[in-house]
């Protein structure tokens, strides 16, 4: 892999090794090799990579938006053309198979650079006229150093989509990417640099939570990105409050995914894999209760089981397969409890169930029907190539039921029927909602969740609003009048 990066962290613009620190391994999900080590940020690292970006954010809230943007789109162009490398890069990490990574990891993180870049140089403030000719004007201000911390399932994608917009208002970010997949910020890092953006404005730091723990209770930091399930979101905001911070949180989910009798069997079929199997299933917007209507619910089964024996499961560097391995044992072992409970609770396995023998963390996509709300299975996220099917008879009491959850993540709807599917999405429950479709991620498009499942939104113009703070100015053009 003649792309691995040099060093454990990316700072000041430069790449900074320091062994005193946990050593991390890469492991190559598909052989269970180790490709690669890290090691953990040590408190003198984090020190060097908060001063660094302190340093770098005054000279750069100071640029005009139009410079800001020219950097990121120089360095959406660079991810583009070398998109195959960071694609290997990107499967060596998180073991997702290229037919995936060379089209929705560098490009949508090319995207939200390219968008973001974009956007930079028209975010103003209001003009707002008031009484006795008096007026005031708003000024929008970036916050700081702000924090970004990753999950393993989108190592680019999670690091741009946080980086982007942060940097476009003139932000500087200090990203943690997962332990499990350290590799892929650093190249984002390396590309940002060569780009024009000054030194210190996107560093790179590794280690565990306890490395994001330190960053988030910083005082110099100004605001938290994280990527990552309730648990560490729980903990996360709670720390962020105490230094009065400001938070997005894009957290997990057990998103629910509504086929309708009159829906498109084809369609329906191919939204509820998009939902469940795609990155082997870990994804946090997955829809993974499939709630199917009685009528179709035979005819779904049995062209789902036909479909997924279509699949080609195998070495994830081959660009004809279709489902590469989970990204760590410990996800693997998580989703094979997920599978025996589920039997033990009465679910009726369909198709897959078990671990593929060998070497790497394979396993079968898997398919459950007779699924009934109060099995585990249908209320735990799983974040693997796990689908429940569930049945329902009517409208009113499958919105019901679907909403019955702490999560708030994601939410899709097949149907012929337009009114029916704008109403039913009106009633769900979710922050990100697909109809007649499943998990597609413009980046023009908000995304997020309610409920348990985040606070704030990431993409589109919406993120502009979690990474600046307004400044309200009032000009009075009289005299003052007092009381005395
Ligand atoms: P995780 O919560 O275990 O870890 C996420 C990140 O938080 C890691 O970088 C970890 O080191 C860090 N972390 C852990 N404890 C911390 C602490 N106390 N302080 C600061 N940082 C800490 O999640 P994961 O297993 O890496 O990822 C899977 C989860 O992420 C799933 O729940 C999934 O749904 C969610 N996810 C959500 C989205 C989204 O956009 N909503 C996207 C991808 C994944």
């Amino acid at each position: 892999m003649d792309i691995q990066p040099t060093a454990s962290h990316f700072i000041d613009g430069v790449y900074i090794e320091d062994t005193d620190g946990t050593p991390i391994d890469v492991i190559y999900p598909a052989t269970g090799e180790i490709v690669g080590r890290v090691y953990s940020a040590t408190p003198a690292i984090i020190e060097r990579a908060l001063v660094s970006a302190q340093n770098a954010q005054r000279a750069w809230a100071k640029t005009s938006g139009t410079e800001r943007g020219r950097v990121l789109r120089r360095a959406a162009d660079i991810m583009r053309e070398r998109n195959h490398g960071l694609s290997v890069l990107e499967t060596y990490d998180t073991g997702k198979p290229l037919s995936e990574t060379l089209y929705v990891d560098a490009t949508s993180a090319a995207d939200a650079l390219e968008y973001f870049g974009g956007l930079a140089g028209s975010l103003t403030g209001d003009h707002i006229p008031l009484s006795e000719g008096n007026w005031a004007y708003t000024k929008r201000d970036p916050l700081g150093v702000c924090v970004g911390i990753g999950a393993w399932n989108y190592p680019t994608q999670i690091s741009c989509w946080k980086g982007a917009p942060a940097l476009a208002c003139g932000n500087a970010m200090i990203f943690k990417p997962s332990e499990t997949t350290p590799l892929c910020a650093l190249k984002v890092a390396e590309i940002l640099l060569e780009a024009g953006l000054p030194a210190g404005l996107f560093n790179v730091v590794q280690g565990l939570g306890d490395v994001g723990a330190s960053l988030v209770a910083d005082a110099r930091v100004a605001k938290v990105s994280l990527t990552g399930s309730v648990a560490t979101g729980c903990k996360v905001y709670a720390a962020a409050a105490a230094g009065m911070k400001q938070v997005t949180m894009e957290l997990g989910g057990k998103s629910p995914l509504l086929i309708f009798d009159d829906a498109n069997l084809e369609n329906a079929v191919s939204g509820a894999i998009l939902a469940n199997f795609y990155s082997t299933g870990q994804v946090c917007s997955n829809g993974t209760r499939v709630f199917v209507q009685k009528g179709i619910r035979d005819a779904f089964l049995m062209r789902l089981k036909e479909r997924l024996s279509l699949a080609i499961i195998g070495d994830p560097l081959d660009e004809t397969t279709t489902i590469g391995p989970m990204v760590s044992q410990r996800q693997l072992d998580i989703v094979l409890g997920y599978i025996k409970q589920g039997k033990a609770e009465g679910a009726r396995l369909v198709v897959g169930g078990s671990r593929i023998a060998g070497s790497g963390y394979y396993i079968e996509p898997t398919v459950f029907a007779d699924v009934t709300d109060s099995m585990t299975i249908a209320q735990e996220e799983i974040f693997g190539p796990v689908m429940a099917v569930l049945d329902f008879e009517h409208e009113d009491e499958v919105i019901g039921r679907a909403n019955a959850t702490a999560f708030g993540l994601s939410a899709g709807v097949f149907t012929a029927d337009f009114s029916r599917a704008h109403r039913v999405i009106d009633a769900l429950e979710a922050g990100t909602c697909f109809i007649n479709s499943y998990n597609d991620a413009p980046v023009e498009m908000p995304f997020g969740g309610v409920k348990m499942s985040g606070v704030g939104r990431e993409n589109a113009k919406d993120a502009i609003t979690y990474y600046s703070q307004i400044k309200s100015v009032f000009v009075r053009m009289g005299d003052v009048e007092a009381p005395f």
